[in-house]
């Protein structure tokens, strides 16, 4: 069977490039899922000027209308759930019960905000004058960029699309190189519900080129990015010269805090998934285990047999928990921190090596005694490594959780209430938790970090708005 190819989408047409970029199954990394059309700086000035001249036109339809296209793309996308799911696992390697999950969640997303084109409002108060009327109300930015990470490929995009689109703005959205194909997915339902030319536009290709295309585009007004660090803040500086509006979702190193009075089950249950379900590749994941003395021998030894029982493999097959790292650049990285873990803390209870296969397979791997200036203790590895860190007592576990840069998600496991608000009112960090894994959150609420984490709005609920429109006020004597 021929490589399907995948053209980029550029002003309501499907536009191939004589180059391509090839998407492999990480599980088995002969297996080319697709070939993308590698786009240009010269696609994303066509993709700007189409989206600018698509702009008043998508702006000025009702909202409603606007979210009866989401709603139907979500139908054609809900048709072709089992497919979706597939085809993530094969891109990215998570397992297929995770890929389908996501792409439910990528679903209700589009159902979310498609929703709130019938909904969200702005402002109206009463003056202080007489028989004067004012209110506010939200209106979109223009054209937006939206740059993606590859290790949730649909939900991420959806999370920037859907809500981009309801406020009435027009997009071109650069996928992450690695696993183009499940965004590509929506843009292609979007345009099967009947979405006008020029509104929506996506062009894979090369991070830097076409990252420094968008950021230099006349047109574009905004940009919404979710990556790494680096990338960010290079975003960061770029935009600021233009004064773009920009939302930046970066790394992280969360913490879980395991206090003495935990529910000593569901405190080793919640970790494991946490750090090593997706391979440890989500900015949510738990990447240091912060134990209470009292309890830490008879917590590591849970948590490493815990470990041990897992099974990694192919996503695709029944009965795996853990799938491979995204590529071999990410493979590479996660050993050379192991390494480092080797060096600084010694010898892992469990895992430290890659696992036969073609795949880039590695071990969940445990390091114990790790202490808080250890480069495993404060850099994001993004991979199924997890740090167990010892606290003489509560106050201290949350000194430690909060002795990083970072600050995305932070999760405690205790039945003491007082602990629970403690951490509630003084973790570092945009995503708490409490005895649940510290991954896993829903569309309905503000997503988002603090500290070096994140930069600008926060995506997703209602908060959303606040980055994809801003407001128009008017005053009005009758
Ligand atoms: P990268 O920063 O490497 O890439 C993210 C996106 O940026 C990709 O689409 C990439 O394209 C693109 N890009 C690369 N270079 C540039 C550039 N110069 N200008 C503009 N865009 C560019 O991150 P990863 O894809 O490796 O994702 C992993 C990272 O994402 C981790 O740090 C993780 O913590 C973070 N993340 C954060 C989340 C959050 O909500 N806080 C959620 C999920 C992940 P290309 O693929 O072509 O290089």
């Amino acid at each position: 069977m021929s490589t399907p190819i995948f053209p980029n989408f550029i002003d309501g047409e499907w536009i191939d490039s004589p180059k391509h970029i090839e998407n492999r199954n990480p599980a088995n990394p002969d297996e080319i899922v697709g070939l993308f059309a590698k786009g240009s700086a010269a696609d994303v000035v066509r993709a700007a000027d189409a989206a600018q001249a698509a702009f008043a036109g998508w702006a000025n339809m009702p909202a409603p209308a606007r979210g009866a296209i989401l709603f139907k793309a979500a139908d054609i996308l809900d048709k072709k759930f089992d497919q979706l799911g597939a085809e993530m696992t094969r891109e990215e390697g998570k397992t297929l019960p995770e890929a389908k999950g996501e792409v439910r969640r990528a679903i209700n997303i589009f159902r979310y905000f498609a929703g709130e084109g019938s909904r969200y409002a702005g402002h109206i108060v009463p003056s202080e004058r007489d028989r004067v009327h004012m209110f506010a109300f939200r209106k979109p930015l223009g054209v937006v960029g939206l740059i993606t990470p590859w290790n949730f490929p649909i939900a991420i995009p959806a999370w920037k699309l859907a809500p981009a689109l309801i406020c009435g703005n027009t997009v071109i959205m650069k996928p992450a190189s690695v696993s183009p194909l499940s965004s590509w997915r929506l843009v292609e339902a979007l345009h099967e519900a009947g979405i006008p030319k020029g509104v929506v536009n996506f062009i894979a290709g090369s991070g830097g080129e076409i990252g420094e295309a968008l950021v230099n585009a006349k047109p574009i007004k905004a940009i919404s990015f979710t990556g790494s660090n680096e990338i960010g803040n290079w975003i960061h500086a770029e935009a600021s010269k233009r004064r773009l509006r920009i939302q930046l979702e970066m790394g992280g190193k969360n913490p879980t805090i395991v206090c003495a009075d935990a529910d000593f089950g569901s405190a080793v249950e919640n970790v494991v998934n946490a750090a090593f379900f997706s391979t440890g590749q989500k900015c949510t994941a738990t990447s240091r285990v912060i134990v209470e003395e009292a309890i830490y021998d008879k917590y590591v030894e849970a948590i490493v047999e815990r470990t041990k029982k897992l099974k990694v493999g192919d996503g695709m097959l029944p009965g795996i928990d853990i799938g491979p790292a995204v590529d071999e650049a990410a493979l590479n990285t996660i050993l050379k921190y192991i390494e480092i873990g080797k060096k600084e803390a010694g010898e892992p209870k469990c895992g430290g090596n890659r696992l036969p296969g073609p795949g880039f397979f590695v071990e969940p791997t445990i390091f114990t005694d790790v202490t808080e200036s250890m480069t495993i203790a404060q850099e994001e590895i993004f991979g199924p490594v997890l740090a167990v860190m010892k606290a003489k007592d509560f106050p201290d576990a949350l000194r430690i959780a909060n002795n990083i840069p970072f600050g995305l998600s932070a999760s405690v496991q205790t039945t003491n209430v007082s602990k629970v608000f403690d951490f509630i009112y003084k973790a570092e960090a945009g995503l708490l938790t409490v005895n649940l894994p510290s991954a896993g959150v829903e569309y309905q609420l503000p997503f988002g970090g603090t500290k070096d984490s994140s930069f600008g709005p926060k995506e997703q609920g209602p908060a959303a708005f606040e980055f994809y429109s801003d407001f128009k006020t008017v005053y009005l004597k009758y």
